[in-house]
């Protein structure tokens, strides 16, 4: 996404995750004073009453959005599941929405219905033993 950006745990740099994750909030939380522990909590407990809370959730919902427009730019998808622990809670979801919401969308393509997944943390385990499940190949 930001072939200059900032190193990321692949290895590459600048990668959409670096921007629009649970890590990434943690982090810009951290670098505004939130402290070190349970940061991406504290901004989305407080992001109604915070400005800076409110801040830095619109900006990883924005790279988020500026992401997913990417991709649904190639593979115009009717649905965005959102998953993960950020991807599922309630104000970061709220945020990603009325963002892309306010996207231009270019015909032939159509808005894909964003929704929230049902896993949150879990995603990602249920995932790789759905994988590893007998059978799977
Ligand atoms: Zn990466």
């Amino acid at each position: 996404m930001s072939p200059g950006g900032e190193p990321c745990s692949c290895g590459s740099r600048g990668c959409w995750e670096r921007y629009s994750s649970g890590s990434a909030l943690r982090r810009a939380a951290r670098d505004r004073g939130f402290g070190r522990e349970d940061t991406s909590h504290r901004v989305l407990a407080t992001h109604a009453d915070d400005p800076v809370a409110r801040d830095l959730l619109d900006t990883v919902a924005a790279h988020f959005v500026d992401g997913l427009e990417v991709v649904s730019a190639v593979l115009d998808p009717s649905t965005v599941v959102l998953g993960g622990g950020l991807g599922t809670d309630p104000a970061f979801f709220d945020a990603v929405h009325t963002r892309y919401a306010r996207q231009a969308i270019t015909p032939p393509r159509s808005r894909p219905q964003l929704t929230r997944g049902r896993l949150g943390n879990l995603a990602g385990a249920v995932g790789a033993a759905d994988l590893a499940a007998p059978g799977r190949t």
